[in-house]
């Protein structure tokens, strides 16, 4: 078939290279200039579990009003939040209270497992390495905090994934460059839990599948998709000009839904801003050696090679005016404030090197992707990841390639359907 794919994000690369495997013509739009220069670029990297890295489900985030105020708010209201922003904090409040919530926290553990399956064997394929490192550590800071996370740990061991609980000194052999000051009742260990490059693993797939035939166009626009017949208008192409494929996946990310709109289809997608700041290693011995992530700070720190990279914050509506500049200072003082309390001399803060990153999670309410038929022939989705892009991409991938050749996938993904909107 030829297909056409918008977007060279992680899932937008990991999907070229499953549809360039099974033998198809394979197109992809990417308006940017390379792979991965949005959501892609320099998030934490965590892949597994993927249902512990924070804002994965609502559910597991405790009520709206903790989340929003007080001193311990997670989710920020920046300059410009409106109406549609308010009307969709609302629908994640009612995804959290709905009883479909462990059913999704089970899809979303299985498609975790089965991702992550997917990418080492991606990766193995490749013979490369993005910067990976074993072994995931979730701190607590005290006995409760585990409460909030029980129904995805339920989810995890039911798919299979392994988390032991530890006594903090254990937590400090696992990571002896855990700092002494701050609290620590336990952890939970997840030994083959990973992290890497997600960056760096989304130009490995853009190669492997132009290795395979598939073509990347850079600096095209999609401006709209047409369905019966299957067709884009690309940005610059001559007035009325449109490109014929038999199939084409939105791979968009938070562009996924404007796209969709003139087709009729109303999909709930947000964008939840966050940072990230990489800096180069000061001490291996004082450095993280593999992902630890803290939930009461909702704040993921992990390896990327010889850097370290701690990221967080949780941002609805717009920043970037002159009332409201673009990064929000507060926030990123938090992060270096968790990374120093952590790990004291790990990272080199103060470094020329050191990069500061703000991206958009491309969130549904529901914190679950939307992966398959839109429900126009010819157009499918596979968009809407949140906070676990990288983690669930390799697999949604493989999902949509199966979907296509009408084979039965390797996952349940009735709730990741587009119709649960
Ligand atoms: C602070 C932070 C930390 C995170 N941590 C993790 C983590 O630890 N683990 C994890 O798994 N995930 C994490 N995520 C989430 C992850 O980054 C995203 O889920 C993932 O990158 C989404 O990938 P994507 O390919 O769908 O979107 P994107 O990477 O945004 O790709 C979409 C692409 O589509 C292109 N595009 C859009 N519209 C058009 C158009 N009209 N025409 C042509 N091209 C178009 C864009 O230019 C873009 O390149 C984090 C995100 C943030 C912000």
């Amino acid at each position: 078939m030829q297909i056409a794919i918008v977007g060279a994000g992680i899932v937008g690369a990991a999907t070229a290279h499953e549809l360039a495997i099974d033998g198809h013509d394979v197109t992809v739009f990417e308006q940017r200039s390379a792979a991965a220069e949005e959501a892609s670029f320099a998030n934490a990297g965590l892949l597994s579990p993927a249902l512990l890295i924070p804002w994965a489900a609502p559910s597991l985030e405790g009520g709206l009003r903790r989340q929003l105020w007080g001193a311990q708010a997670t989710l920020r209201l920046a300059g410009g939040t409106g109406r549609t922003d308010l009307a969709w904090l609302w629908q994640w409040r009612r995804a959290a209270r709905s009883p479909n919530a462990p059913a999704t926290l089970a899809a979303l553990a299985r498609l975790g497992q089965y991702s992550l399956a997917r990418t080492r064997q991606a990766a193995a394929d490749m013979g490369m390495d993005a910067e990976t490192s074993r072994g995931t550590l979730l701190l607590l800071r005290t006995a409760q905090e585990q409460a909030r996370l029980e129904p995805a740990l339920q989810a995890l061991r039911e798919a299979g994934v392994v988390v032991n609980a530890v006594d903090a000194d254990t937590a400090r052999l696992i990571e002896p460059g855990l700092g002494p000051e701050l609290p620590l009742a336990g952890a939970l260990h997840t030994p083959e839990g990973e992290s890497g490059n997600c960056r760096l693993f989304a130009q490995m797939l853009r190669y492997a599948a132009q290795e395979r035939g598939a073509r990347f166009v850079f600096q095209a626009r999609v401006q709209a998709v047409g369905s019966a017949p299957t067709s884009l208008r690309i940005a610059g192409d001559a007035a009325g000009a449109v490109r014929r494929f038999d199939a084409v996946v939105l791979c968009a990310g938070t562009a996924t839904a404007a796209l969709l709109r003139p087709l009729g289809a109303a999909l709930p997608l947000k964008a939840l801003h966050g940072y990230s700041i990489s800096a180069p290693v000061r001490d291996e011995c004082h450095a993280p050696q593999g992902a630890i992530i803290d939930p009461h700070h909702r704040v993921t720190i992990t390896r990327q090679g010889q850097r370290v990279r701690v990221a967080g914050g949780a941002e609805l509506g717009q920043s970037g005016s002159a009332a409201e500049p673009e990064h929000h200072a507060p926030t990123l003082q938090k992060l270096y404030h968790t990374l120093s309390g952590w790990f004291p001399g790990g990272a080199q803060l103060s470094s020329a090197q050191v990069q500061v990153w703000r991206g958009a999670r491309p969130m549904l309410p529901d914190g679950a992707p939307v992966i398959g038929a839109s429900g126009m022939p010819g157009v499918w989705v596979n968009a809407g990841h949140g906070a676990a892009g990288w983690a669930q991409a390799c697999g949604s991938a493989r999902i949509v390639a199966d979907l296509l050749a009408q084979r039965e996938p390797g996952v349940d993904v009735q709730a990741l359907a587009m119709r649960r909107f």
